[in-house]
């Protein structure tokens, strides 16, 4: 606000975009430049290519309707060339207090041929009004490589050249936080000479380099960012790596066990995944690792495995889900994995009575029960173990990094030793079926070892994906219709659409009652939502999976587990509403058995990202390609949950544009902090991150 030029008005603009510090405002920046300093005249212009031009306005006209802003904005504009070009603006009517004869203007855009005049046209170009210089600012806004910003509010690009301008010339060079090392090793310019050719590129700089993010400017500010974060996530996995765990025995007993419970030969990768799980168990370190897999590659039976060695030396086990179904699902699954091991699960929710609620509180705190199979909420509460050794975290996707954090430091982790040696921090395991790049899960999950089982239980044969419009469904019903007659069962889902369920039971009531009465009245057909009893639940579960449910109508509840490998056809209702890594789960749920497998894809007519979405998916089986494409379609606030992804609000660097970079901040942020001979340096980036950077990265709290 205290800023010439800013006020009161324009601060709270400011703030609209997070601009509150003079820092900020440098750091803001341009999100494209301008090339004005040779730009083409008119009459240079040809069709198809992007140019810029500076013209005057010659004369201007409103078609059409002008009240509601309906009408068409025209201008034509000329320059010394004499050449004519128009530019139109749909929707425009309101530009005819903006645009006046005789101003000069700036355009950028495409050039084309106007179809009914054949003159030179551009169609909504960008338009900068070059009023006469301020005094002081000859040379800013033309003649020169231009900075364009974002608006906030009715602060232009322009007012934001004016003000960084008027900033960088009276403000002196602060000093520059990163370590000389590593700025003459890697011939980075120094912070302020960056900050300044960001905004005002040199004369000779490229601008498709410039407008690809990778100047040098660009690119040590990019580096800076990701290098502060990186040396935050290094620190605090270094404090964590400090605090006492268990340190797991691997003996006979345990592979004996092992063995026992087996019901099939592990994959490889699931033999190498467990391998890394159980040296960090043996590590008196507490283990913190991401289990990462496709939907379906066999994480719960690695989890399992890791149970057992928790169990064979005397510790107790938590499994905590993201739904009750999924809860519930896991219950059967280790109850039935256990079951010759002689080991007590029990599945605590919310449904439990009073009484039961008491007597598994009781057996937990005894020891009496081996694996406490539970949702993230209902172990968060005043659930004591007697000794957890093992906290086994299923994420598939629905637990933001920041509640897994913070419910790591909730100490379920910690737990009192009965050999009175203290608190002891319990080793957790983090099972995600999103394949996350890996780039980016360094970054998010910079604390935690990341194991990858990149290989599917033999057997499994690729789902065959279609996509079919609304008004065709009664052939998707006649197909299900085959399937089932040919002994196989289906799921028919409906999506819950921002986080109310209600339209979606609706819909799959609805849809429950037509399918069975009109469309296949002589099937078995089931109906399974949220808003039934866990009781309810369960018994649907049972009947699907004993195949008394021929068609089993749902909402996005089975997103997360159900395992029935007789299942084969997976229909898809309103498909275009469905995130792609939430499609790619729904799919994972068939394909299980030995049968071909079936995904369809029923849709609405289609914008251009559903499109792209649903092609994807009938393209790709992968779950990483899909869960990158995902990415680029939504970018990683919204692919991760912008409130609970924990990313870091990063202002310049793009994790996706910029991963090669990540990588080497990465390096050199791990180079520097692990390295014990350059002492003052690495005090000076210790002191830098925690003072200035935790306030901006609250992921990052170190130690
Ligand atoms: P995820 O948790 O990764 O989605 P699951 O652990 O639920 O995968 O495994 C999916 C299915 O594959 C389950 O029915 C499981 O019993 C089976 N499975 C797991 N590992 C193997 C294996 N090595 N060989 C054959 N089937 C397996
Ligand atoms: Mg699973």
């Amino acid at each position: 606000m205290y800023v010439k030029g800013v006020g009161p008005a324009r601060s709270g603009m400011l703030e609209t975009k997070g601009l509150r510090t003079v820092e900020d405002l440098l750091a803001y920046p341009p999100f494209r430049y301008e090339d004005r300093s040779n730009v083409k005249t008119v009459d240079q212009l040809a069709p198809g290519e992007m140019a810029t031009v500076i013209v005057e306005v010659r004369g201007t006209k409103v078609v059409g309707f002008r009240r509601r802003n309906l009408g068409l904005f025209e201008a034509r504009f000329s320059d010394a060339s004499r050449a004519i070009l128009i530019g139109k603006w749909f929707h425009g009517a309101y530009l005819e207090d903006v645009i006046k004869p005789g101003h000069r203007i700036a355009l950028y855009g495409k050039v084309e041929i106007d179809s009914y005049s054949r003159e030179l046209s551009m169609l909504h170009p960008e338009y900068e009004i070059l009023a006469e210089d301020e005094e002081g600012e000859a040379g800013l806004h033309t003649g020169r490589i231009v900075p364009i910003y974002e608006a906030a509010g009715k602060v232009t690009a322009r007012i934001f050249r004016r003000l960084i301008d008027r900033v960088l010339q009276t403000l002196a060079a602060p000093p520059d936080p990163l370590p000389a090392a590593i700025l003459a090793g890697m011939k980075l310019p120094d912070l302020w000479t960056a900050i300044r050719e960001m905004h005002f590129p040199p004369q000779n700089a490229d601008i498709r380099v410039l407008n690809a993010f990778r100047s040098q400017a660009h690119f040590r500010l990019i580096f800076e960012e990701f290098f502060w974060l990186e040396c935050g996530l290094v620190l605090r996995r270094k404090s964590a790596r400090v605090l006492p765990g268990i340190a797991f025995k691997l003996t006979d007993r345990v592979r004996e066990q092992v063995k026992r419970m087996l019901p099939f030969k592990p994959t490889a990768a699931q033999k190498r995944v467990l391998g890394e799980i159980a040296r960090d168990m043996e590590s008196p370190a507490p283990m913190n690792r991401l289990l990462q897999g496709d939907v379906g590659s066999g994480k719960t039976l690695v989890a399992a495995e890791a149970a057992i060695i928790a169990i064979e030396n005397g510790y107790q086990v938590a499994v905590l889900a993201p739904t009750e179904i999924l809860a519930a699902q896991h219950y059967l699954y280790f109850k039935k994995l256990f079951e010759p091991l002689k080991y007590q699960v029990a599945l605590l929710t919310g449904s439990n009575t009073k009484t039961e609620k008491a007597q598994y509180k009781r057996a937990l705190e005894t020891g009496l029960i081996q694996v406490a199979v539970g949702t993230h909420a209902l172990i968060e509460q005043d659930v004591a173990f007697r000794s957890l050794g093992l906290a086994i975290v299923d994420e598939q996707h629905r637990f933001g990094v920041m509640q897994r954090l913070r419910f790591i430091e909730k100490g379920v982790g910690g737990t009192e030793s009965s050999a009175g040696f203290g608190v002891l921090h319990s080793d957790v395991v983090v099972m995600t079926a999103t394949p996350i790049p890996r780039t980016l899960a360094l970054t998010l999950y910079g604390d935690l070892d990341v194991s990858v089982i990149d290989e599917m239980p033999p057997g499994r044969r690729p789902v065959i994906t279609k996509h079919v419009p609304e008004d065709r469904i009664e052939q998707v019903w006649s197909f299900v219709q085959r399937e089932v007659s040919r002994g196989r069962q289906a799921y028919v889902v409906y999506p819950i659409i921002e986080e109310s369920e209600t339209q979606a039971i609706k819909a799959a009531e609805q849809m429950y009652g037509h399918l069975s009465t009109e469309v296949f009245p002589q099937l078995r057909v089931g109906l399974m939502h949220g808003r039934l009893t866990p009781a309810e639940k369960e018994s649907v579960m049972d009947r699907f999976k004993s195949g008394e449910i021929d068609v089993l109508v749902s909402t996005t509840v089975i997103e997360v587990g159900i395992d029935v490998s007789n299942a084969s056809v997976m229909v898809i209702e309103q498909a275009e509403r469905f995130g792609l890594s939430q499609l790619h789960q729904l799919r994972g749920r068939v394909g299980r058995g030995p049968e071909r497998s079936y995904c369809i894809l029923v849709t609405a007519k289609l914008g251009d990202t559903a499109r792209e979405r649903i092609r994807t998916m009938v393209d790709s089986c992968d779950g990483f390609k899909i869960a990158e494409m995902d990415l680029r379609l939504r970018g990683p606030g919204e692919f991760f949950g912008t409130k609970q992804s924990g990313l870091p609000a990063l202002r310049i660097a793009n994790i996706i544009r910029d991963a090669e970079i990540l990588e080497v901040a990465r390096r050199e942020a791990a180079a520097l902090l692990d390295n014990p001979e350059d002492d003052v340096a690495r005090r000076a980036a210790v002191a830098y991150v925690k003072g200035h950077w935790r306030r901006r990265y609250s992921l990052v709290q170190v130690g």
